[in-house]
């Protein structure tokens, strides 16, 4: 994008040192924050943004898009948006868009990265080699993947690839609950719809992949715990809010979740809240690295830079979001 009078200020939130010359090429007049604001400070700094384009750290508020009086476009570089105040937006007539899919695959490979690791102790066995200085391997048997039942919580972009990858490379047996229920997705990777009652009861692994939303906020609680296979693997890589936290560290004291593995948590701008969940021997948590990878960070900035130039060229915008 040329430098012209009238671009609109665009303000980047979050943008990693290695990407900034990225955004600097594109929008030379943008501003560029490395780091995560804080509501007061969006207000502060960001006050002429006609554009805004963060990361999931900064949360855009009620009082933040009441407080940027020239605010006329949300572009989240993320598919979750749950970080935005979509009924405050909606109010000022601001558009609000995300980026819906820049490697649905990436996350998904993170799933099997995790359970690979959990399941077959790698960490520890590298710990005893590298560490401990020690060849041996007792106490280390692991669980293989094969035949057993894997329960998928939402089959959008994510969950269809999971399910593929499970049922034709680890020949797990899939099943899974959407609300929204797609047979042509289900044949194709080999999966089948059911109930979530039943992926409570039947999944030796449940894994999520569906949105924070009011209905699925807490989701994986005390109720739906209970109602599980005793010794259920947990895998989380989508938002921290979908599991009640409480609920999980009981589930894991009594032995009735043998393995949570986590790359998204409820408190992740303050990873103390989150310390007794850390201690579990049986618990893998990975800093919200799912969908950072290699080819998805490309695909992210280029799909928002996409987005902006839509805006500022008067074109049709899409993907925005639909989540009111
Ligand atoms: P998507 O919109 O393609 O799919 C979401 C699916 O969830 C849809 O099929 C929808 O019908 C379903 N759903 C909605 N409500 C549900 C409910 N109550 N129960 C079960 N399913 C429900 O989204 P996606 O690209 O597959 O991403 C899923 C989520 O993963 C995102 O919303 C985001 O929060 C998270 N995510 C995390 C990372 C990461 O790095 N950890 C990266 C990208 C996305």
């Amino acid at each position: 994008m040329s430098r012209t009078k009238n671009s609109p200020k665009i303000f980047f939130l979050e943008v990693e040192i290695e990407d900034k010359k990225l955004v600097k090429e594109k929008f030379p007049q943008a501003k560029i924050f490395n780091k995560v604001l804080p509501e007061k400070e969006i207000v502060k700094q960001c006050r002429e943004a006609e554009v805004i384009c963060p990361f999931i750290y900064s949360k855009i508020t009620r009082k933040v898009i009441e407080s940027l009086p020239a605010l006329k476009l949300i572009i989240t570089r993320s598919v979750g948006y749950d970080h935005i105040d979509l009924v405050a937006a909606n109010e000022k007539g601001i558009i609000i868009c995300n980026v819906p899919d820049y490697g649905s695959h990436v996350i998904a490979e993170h799933v099997f990265a995790l359970l690979l690791s959990g399941l077959r102790h790698i960490i520890e066995g590298d710990k005893r080699v590298e560490q401990d200085k020690k060849f041996y391997f007792a106490g280390l048997r692991g669980i293989a993947l094969k035949g057993k039942n894997l329960g998928i919580i939402g089959t959008g972009k994510i969950g269809k690839n999971v399910a593929r990858i499970a049922s034709s490379g680890f020949l797990m047996n899939v099943f899974a609950y959407d609300p929204h229920p797609d047979k042509d997705i289900a044949l194709e990777n080999h999966f089948s719809y059911t109930d979530l009652k039943t992926v409570w009861k039947k999944s030796d692994i449940i894994t999520l992949h569906c949105p924070l939303l009011n209905s699925t906020k807490h989701l994986i609680n005390k109720k739906s715990i209970s109602a599980m296979k005793n010794g259920v693997v947990i895998v989380n890589t989508s938002r921290g809010g979908v599991i009640d936290t409480n609920a999980l560290i009981k589930g894991l004291k009594s032995k009735k979740i043998s393995y949570a593995f986590l790359d998204v948590l409820e408190h992740e701008n303050n990873i103390i809240e989150n310390r007794k969940l850390v201690e579990f021997q049986n618990v893998i948590i990975t800093p919200h690295i799912a969908f950072y990878a290699d080819d998805s960070m490309g695909k992210i900035y280029s799909e928002a830079f996409a987005t902006i130039n839509s805006f500022i060229q008067k074109k049709k915008i899409i993907n925005q979001v639909k989540g009111l």
